[in-house]
């Protein structure tokens, strides 16, 4: 048996109280997927990888040999096989020498494979109709509105680009502005200011067509000083209020921006927002500043923090969902060189905004190589650390009687579809919120 795939069998047993399935997620989603020429072949025909945000690959495009980039589905689907997995949406990061490949099987089925020993059956996701549909202007529906978590989540990256610019401030995790540059020129339709007409156009296409999707998400990367003559809440705010105007109620509105203040938050308020996503990326004071040196210098990590609270005061607690990304803690050269070390430092932030009502959030660091820490960390962090994360993070939420968050379509496993990070996985059926979802 290959190392890898003991590691995987160990931690399972290990982890019992979670899921079988996350620790092959979480595996997958911190090392990468690599597609043989026939899977990649079948791909073709699926949903494809839109880029929705950043790279989320661990090679950059020019070493695609397959061009993976422009073939490769955006999640994939795991269920049965030798396993008995039960359905697992997983978000798709490229990588072409991972141990994990897609391939077909002898009898013509998808199958996931890690050294060479078959995990699950795979299936990828259907290319919804408005997939098909370009705005009038020409630009493809996959630049400006495309859709992750199955088809629920419509991500809207309304500036692909970040005024945290260059390695000294840019968040070190971050490859934003280097994808932007590598998307432009490997041809892809990427528009770096999206127009808040296009936005209406795409939405006006997907809302004839698509009975899928249930929120969407309004982002891209910080404004520090303006954009288009306005500041970053005169910016972000406009996308709203101008989709909440036309489709009133129609998704769940959600927005992932810096920590603002309490009169701007309400802002988003105003316009219909629902979820607002203050991200503080890591909890230990020493590596917020390390990590993320813009938002330190701008924000400050106790502002960033304050600010977290008050938008509880003006949201309610279970809808400010603020995101950090699970691993970074462990990145060389300054990060945590012990998991349990790591772990407490998390789970004591976890604490400090679940015990507030609270729930924070992550995606499971994927180590980009155009990002300084993923140059410096190819390998990102450990799998224990990945899957003890799920334990304090589920231990942490059924300590304080939490539901589900709202916006994120039905957890535990076999429902969930967040992609990125196995936190809806590991919440059990009777902490389901269905009935604060628009379904
Ligand atoms: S604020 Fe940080 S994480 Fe967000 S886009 Fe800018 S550099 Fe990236």
């Amino acid at each position: 048996m290959g190392e890898r795939l003991e590691q995987v069998q160990r931690l399972t047993e290990e982890y019992s109280d979670l899921p079988r399935e996350v620790v092959v997620k979480e595996d997958l989603l911190r090392t990468g997927l690599a597609f043989s020429a026939d899977a990649l072949r079948v791909a073709s025909g699926f949903k494809s990888k839109a880029y929705f945000i950043f790279s989320f690959d661990l090679v950059p495009i020019s070493e695609m040999a397959q061009q993976e980039n422009l073939h490769a589905p955006e999640e994939i689907c795991l269920k049965g096989g030798p396993k008995d997995f039960r359905r697992t949406i997983v978000s798709v990061r490229l990588n072409p020498s991972s141990p994990y490949r897609i391939e077909l099987s002898c009898e013509g089925h998808l199958i996931l494979a890690l050294e060479g020993t078959e995990l699950a059956e795979v299936e990828f996701p259907e290319v919804p109709e408005y997939y098909r549909r370009t705005l009038v202007g020409g630009k493809p529906i996959t630049d400006i509105a495309p859709t992750i978590e199955w088809g629920y989540l419509l991500y809207l990256t309304v500036f692909r680009m970040c005024q945290y610019f260059g390695r000294k401030i840019e968040c070190q995790f971050c490859d934003i502005n280097e994808n932007y540059r590598q998307q432009k020129n490997s041809g892809r339709s990427y528009t770096a200011v999206k127009a808040v007409d296009e936005i209406l156009e795409a939405l006006e296409i997907i809302q004839e067509t698509d009975s899928e999707s249930r929120a969407y998400t309004v982002t891209g990367g910080s404004v520090t000083s303006t954009l288009d003559g306005k500041s970053e809440i005169d910016f972000y705010v406009q996308y709203p209020e101008a989709i909440e105007r036309r489709f009133p109620g129609r998704w769940i509105g959600k927005a992932v921006v810096q920590a603002l203040p309490p009169d701007e938050v309400k802002r988003f308020h105003d316009a219909g927002i629902q979820i607002y996503h203050p991200n503080y990326e890591v909890w230990d004071p020493r590596l917020f500043g390390i990590i993320c040196p813009g938002k330190d210098r701008y924000i400050g990590r106790d502002q960033w923090i304050q600010r977290i609270l008050d938008a509880a005061k003006v949201f309610p607690p279970s809808q400010v969902i603020p995101n950090f990304v699970a691993g970074i803690e462990m990145a060389r050269p300054e990060g945590f060189t012990n998991v349990d070390e790591a772990l407490n430092s998390t789970g004591e932030g976890l604490d400090f905004f679940m015990s507030r009502g609270i729930i924070p959030r992550f995606t499971t660091w994927c180590p980009e190589p155009l990002s300084v820490l993923g140059r410096q960390n190819p390998k990102g962090a450990p799998l224990e650390y990945h899957v003890g994360l799920l334990r304090v993070w589920k231990q942490t939420h059924q300590r304080y009687n939490l539901k589900a968050p709202p916006g994120y379509g039905s957890s535990g496993i076999g429902n969930a579809v967040f992609s990125v990070s196995s936190f809806m996985d590991v919440i059990e059926e009777q902490d389901n919120p269905r009935s604060q979802e628009h379904d």
